[in-house]
């Protein structure tokens, strides 16, 4: 059995954990990070993620300020307008269609997209050759015991890390957070997703569509050419009955039945990748922190893939444990830390889910009076200036 004495171990890691890593180390910091799973190669293989992020301005920003982001870079396609179709009928058709520009924000986009299995693929990359991290792949958490000053881990390998905090970034059911005894608070819809990357006949123009009609959402995620065609991620939300039925479908059904959904706003869909499919959930932990143990991602928060909300929350629990660290190196994983962290973030991700949750079900909804509200709703946010601005700065996490 191995022991290793750290600043910080971190438990998973997808793009959260990898991205909290890199903040530490960038700071100086040494830190263990551990996962069982292994980031794939390339798009198909199995186990890789089709879902793609945007990620917005702050969250640009926090990989731009530890040196990740020129890595990332040449992969990111930019957002710039969102465009918001209100559908009706079967098969769909738009009946209030409005477009919010990143220009009205004095931005040249939103924020730059990027698959989530060639983010993962390059961050990991990008920590492999990094100097206090040690990336352990295929070994994961197992075991938690602290004391008043420190973590002290089993991996399921036996080694064992000594750390003056532990952070879960190891996802929804998250093993860490079980170890710490944080119960979490989940919200089911009867909802899920299906996530796929498509190539289509007209171009993107940098432009992200949500159509929404009853069952959720149907969005449209802008992504650079592939061998030269136009492509988008699509992350479509379906009672869960209906998502089962469409993922039973051969490929060339399934696109037709996608571009039928999408109205055909980019032309004729063809699937480029495998289907995954996602429950949809809204999930909260009942505390952000144990002792010595910090929560992150979806370790702490789940919400419903709707304006590109989940993964950029999660970054800004990473922004916020890192510009604590770095105000004060000794005070890390000591409970005044761990309450300043809780502090800054509680608020933040409690209003996010409930408003994200109120939207999902609203949007949803198969009831002619909340559609009608959906779709005059629409309109009010777009064509009240004030509002627009509003509601566009607030989803950016400004
Ligand atoms: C369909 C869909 C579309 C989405 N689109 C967007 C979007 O456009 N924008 C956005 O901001 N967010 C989006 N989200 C949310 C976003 O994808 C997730 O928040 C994000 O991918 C989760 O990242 P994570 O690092 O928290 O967890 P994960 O990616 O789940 O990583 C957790 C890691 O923990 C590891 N692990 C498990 N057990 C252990 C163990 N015992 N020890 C160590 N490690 C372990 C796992 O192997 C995994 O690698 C979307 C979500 C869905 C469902």
């Amino acid at each position: 059995m191995n022991r290793t004495d750290v600043d910080i171990f971190i438990s998973g890691g997808g793009i959260a954990g990898l991205t909290a890593a890199a903040a530490f180390a960038h700071q100086g910091l040494s830190v263990v990070l551990v996962d069982p799973s292994t980031p794939p190669k390339a798009i198909g293989t199995k186990g890789s993620d089709l879902r793609s992020t945007a990620f917005l301005a702050p969250a640009q920003d926090l990989l731009e300020n530890i040196g990740l982001w020129s890595a990332l870079a040449d992969h990111a396609e930019p957002l710039k307008t969102l465009r918001v179709i209100d559908c009706q009928g079967h098969p769909p058709e738009p009946r209030t269609d409005r477009a919010f520009q990143s220009t009205d924000l004095g931005a040249t986009s939103f924020g730059w997209n990027l698959p989530n299995w060639l983010t993962r693929k390059v961050l990991t990359e990008t920590l492999a050759g990094a100097g206090n991290v040690d990336l352990r792949l295929g070994d994961g958490f197992a075991r938690l015991v602290t004391r008043e000053g420190e973590a002290i881990v089993t991996l399921a390998s036996g080694d064992q890390v000594r750390a003056r905090l532990a952070i879960a970034a190891d996802g929804r059911s998250s093993p860490l957070r079980e170890a710490a005894g944080i119960a979490c608070k989940t919200t089911r819809y009867g909802q899920k997703a299906l996530a796929f990357i498509v190539s289509h006949d007209a171009a993107h123009h940098n432009v992200s569509t949500e159509l929404y009609l009853s069952g959720g959402a149907f969005t449209t995620v802008p992504l650079p050419n592939h061998e030269e065609k136009h492509c988008s991620a699509i992350v479509w939300m379906n009672d869960g009955a209906e998502a089962v039925r469409l993922q039973a479908l051969d490929d060339e059904a399934f696109a037709q039945a996608a571009t039928q959904r999408s109205c055909s706003v980019l032309g004729e869909m063809k699937l480029l990748s495998p289907r995954n499919v996602w429950p949809i959930v809204t999930q909260e932990a009942e505390r952000l922190t144990s002792q010595r143990v910090a929560l992150i991602a979806e370790a702490a928060h789940v919400l419903p893939p709707i304006g590109a909300q989940g993964l950029n929350t999660s970054l800004r629990d990473v922004a916020i444990l890192s510009e604590l660290a770095a105000a004060d190196k000794g005070l890390i994983g000591t409970r005044e830390f761990l309450s300043e962290y809780a502090k800054a973030r509680s608020r933040d991700i409690h209003l996010r889910a409930q408003f994200i949750d109120l939207y999902n079900r609203i949007c949803r909804s198969d009831m002619s009076k909340l559609q009608d509200l959906r779709s005059a709703g629409l309109k009010l946010v777009h064509d009240v200036a004030p509002l627009r601005r509003t509601i566009m700065t607030a989803g950016m996490g400004r």
